[in-house]
């Protein structure tokens, strides 16, 4: 088998876990990581399941022995992925999952170019705000500030999103669910060396249109949603001001 490293990055409320839960029950041979952190759990998460929940001390004291292939401090708390994920995964033959933020995404994929690196957008950010707040309410806590703070972070890490191999937009969620399973086929093919056939074309073609290289046209109006302008030069900036400012003046109205 191939040992493929996935790597799914997305700002929290995306649906990452919604899509990744799918993808487990569906698809078989892929491990997930459990990774390690310093924050408290939230409504039903259990140590060992979700996360392994460690104090600071605990986790910098892993972290001086070397023990995290990656980690990141996020929204105040530590996170990190166990080397021992990793080599469990490998000497078991099977394929894994990392679930972590885009500073951590960028250190694995600098240390194992391989990796198969994959963003979620959410659609915009009123469908963002209404699924964390969703979200909260189901876990019978709603913090304001912690909300607020998540969608501020949701925009600096869409920033990045170019980084990855593949994007894909979590609207439809089923649509969603079948551009991820594509994704993990088609990988499985092409890092084993084999060839896409009749029976995986299909898979092959919704896999492609998930790449960053074939996505820009699609996401141009999510990142422009989030305030992200990529294809716009500095002087276009100015540009804009400027028309801005003029508008402003000579319509009163708008
Ligand atoms: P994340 O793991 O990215 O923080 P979750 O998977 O917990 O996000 O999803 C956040 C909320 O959005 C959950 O209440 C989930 O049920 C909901 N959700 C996820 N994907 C979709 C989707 N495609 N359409 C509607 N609701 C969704
Ligand atoms: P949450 O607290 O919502 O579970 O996760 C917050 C953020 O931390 C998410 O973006 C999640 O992907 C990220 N994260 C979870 N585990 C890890 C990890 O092991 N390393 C890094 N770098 N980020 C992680």
């Amino acid at each position: 088998m191939a040992g493929i490293l996935f790597i799914i990055s997305a700002p929290s409320g995306s649906g990452k876990s919604t899509l990744v839960n799918a993808l487990r029950s569906q698809v078989g041979g892929i491990d997930f990581s459990i990774s390690w952190t310093t924050r408290q759990p939230r409504g039903s998460e259990e140590h060992g399941r979700e996360y392994h929940f460690a104090t600071r001390e605990e986790f910098e004291a892993m972290r001086d022995r070397g023990e995290f292939l990656e980690y990141a401090e996020v929204f105040g708390n530590y996170y990190g992925t166990a080397r021992r994920s990793l080599d469990e995964a490998k000497a078991a033959g099977r394929d894994l999952l990392l679930d972590i933020d885009v500073q951590g995404a960028m250190q694995v994929r600098d240390k194992l170019p391989e990796a198969v690196t994959i963003f979620i957008m959410p659609p915009n950010p009123k469908v963002l705000r209404t699924r964390l707040r969703n979200r909260s309410r189901a876990e019978g806590q709603v913090d304001e500030a912690v909300l607020f703070r998540r969608l501020n972070e949701a925009s600096k890490e869409i920033e990045n999103c170019r980084e990855y191999r593949y994007i894909l937009v979590n609207d439809v969620l089923e649509r969603a669910v079948a551009q991820l399973e594509a994704i993990v086929v088609v990988e499985r093919i092409v890092q084993a060396g084999g060839t896409i056939d009749i029976r995986t074309r299909r898979d092959f073609e919704i896999a492609e249109s998930c790449r960053e290289i074939n996505s820009r046209e699609r996401l141009q109006p999510v990142l422009e949603a989030f305030g992200i302008f990529p294809d716009r030069r500095p002087e276009q900036y100015q540009l804009l001001e400027a028309i801005d400012d003029h508008g402003t003046e000579g319509n009163p109205g708008n």
